[in-house]
């Protein structure tokens, strides 16, 4: 590994320089943040040696695990024969070409086509314009009007972040832009009440149903959504969740795009969360697994339909420096085969996945923990301090959280925490070794937090 300035001169200069993605700054500063320098497989090694099982998958994207030399060669190889060429001008380059052709032969039903892009962000900034536009180009531009869901995450731009629904993002920089629409979640632990999962799962569906009539069927573009919401805390939906909301996207006439930034490249336990959901998406995002985070790239899958009456209708005005950039699509077509010929999605789907579901569903048994639930290889934990009630707990949402979290950080064991909601989506390849110690981090860490919780009297219920 190559030297590295002193673990204080980094972080001083970190402090002083560097700000970061949401992050408070001053808070911060005050300890100084973690550098991390190396990966390897499922472990980080930080500035001071420490090593760390990365439960997260750096931030959900690195699907084949840390630092394998098979990309570094395939990144080095595409930039000695072409770094950088664009893909605007009535020009192609073979990376380009060979992934789209790819990404052809994996997306489901007829998703044939992608507009590439360098994030999931501006995949779904994309999405916006398109839809829109392919409305308009069928004679229909009042329909303009997208609905999303209330804890959504879809990115961090302008548009994405006005398409997500955290309340947090909008309370910022004036958002969101207008035309975009907004039901509730399907998430039954936190709002169920005292419906069953399915009466819960098929009400919020209704939402649905009931924006539509409401905004009127001629102004709707699209529904959009994630198969299992990833940043608003893996929240799985009940089953009877997707088959209504696919009813009611044929019963009217709007497109679904469904945002596979997280679901896609295998979390699931296959390709597409949309297989693992039976989703028929008209267009899907996609970023982070694709190239398993090893470059920045994403982009749309299209369907036959859309790509054809945008085709015919002249420019589409937009798109990136970077789209389709050769290394970036080189390395994503690279990850690709790993997952494939490595098998590593079928490994998901029949053996770590229900391994990892099982001893994480163990953890059900800790005093801290309401409900523990597994979606392949993401996986959730409400915590609460009254499982009979599922209640909150009395201090704000996160207190509890952010304790469990630092507890995990301090075990070594990179997991995170959305509110009182504690997530983990590990490398595609994780062991069943690795999984036992994962769980065996996780576990000390929630003792801890109890321990801190009942010292405190934190445990109170709101
Ligand atoms: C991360 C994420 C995005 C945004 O992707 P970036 O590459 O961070 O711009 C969009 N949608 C979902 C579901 C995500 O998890």
């Amino acid at each position: 590994m190559r030297a590295h300035p002193s673990t204080t001169d980094l972080q001083a200069q970190d402090a002083a320089h560097h700000m970061h993605p949401f992050t408070d700054e001053a808070a911060l500063a005050q300890k100084g943040a973690r550098v991390i320098v190396k990966g390897e497989g499922v472990w980080l090694t930080d500035s001071d040696g420490r090593r760390m099982l990365d439960g997260m998958s750096g931030l959900w994207c690195v699907n084949i695990g840390h630092c394998r030399a098979e990309l570094a060669e395939v990144a080095a190889a595409q930039m000695r024969d072409l770094a950088f060429s664009n893909t605007f001008f009535q020009t192609s380059h073979p990376p380009a070409i060979a992934l789209a052709a790819k990404l052809a032969e994996l997306a489901p039903g007829n998703l044939n086509h992608v507009f590439y892009s360098s994030s999931g962000s501006e995949a779904n900034d994309t999405n916006i314009r398109l839809v829109r536009h392919y409305w308009a180009c069928r004679g229909k531009p009042q329909k303009q009007v997208i609905i999303s869901r209330k804890n959504a995450y879809h990115g961090s731009t302008v548009g994405s972040a006005s398409l997500g629904g955290m309340a947090a993002m909008h309370a910022q920089g004036a958002l969101p832009i207008p035309g975009i629409a907004r039901i509730g979640q399907p998430h039954w632990y936190r709002e169920g009440g005292n419906m069953t999962p399915e009466d819960f799962g098929k009400a919020r569906a209704r939402e649905l149903e009931e924006a539509i009539h409401r905004i009127g069927p001629d102004s709707v573009a699209a529904f959009i959504a994630e198969p299992v919401q990833g940043a608003g805390g893996v929240i799985i939906p009940p089953d009877s969740y997707w088959p209504e909301i696919t009813a009611i996207c044929e019963a009217h006439d709007l497109l679904l795009i469904v945002d596979e930034v997280i679901t896609g490249f295998g979390r699931t336990g296959n390709w597409f969360g949309s297989q693992t959901f039976d989703l028929k998406p008209d267009i899907m995002t996609i970023a982070k697994g694709l190239s398993s985070g090893y470059m920045p790239i994403g982009g749309s899958m299209i369907s036959d339909e859309i790509a054809d009456v945008v085709g015919q209708a002249g420019d589409f005005a937009h798109g990136y420096t970077y789209s389709g950039h050769p290394v970036a699509a080189a390395v994503a077509l690279a990850n690709l085969e790993i997952l494939e010929t490595e098998n590593l999605i079928p490994r998901v789907r029949n053996h770590i996945g229900p391994y990892l579901g099982r001893t994480w569903e163990g953890l059900e048994d800790h005093p801290l923990v309401g409900r523990a639930e597994t979606c392949g290889l993401m996986a959730a934990l409400a915590l609460t301090p009254d499982k009979a009630r599922r209640a909150a707990f009395a201090a704000d949402e996160g207190v509890v959280g952010e304790i469990c979290r630092d507890r995990a950080f301090a075990n070594d064991l990179v997991m995170r925490h959305v509110g009182d909601r504690m997530i983990i989506a590990p490398p595609l390849t994780i062991t069943e070794e690795e999984v036992d110690e994962l769980i065996r981090r996780a576990c000390k860490a929630l003792d801890e937090t109890h321990a801190i919780l009942r010292q405190t009297g934190l445990m109170a219920a709101a």
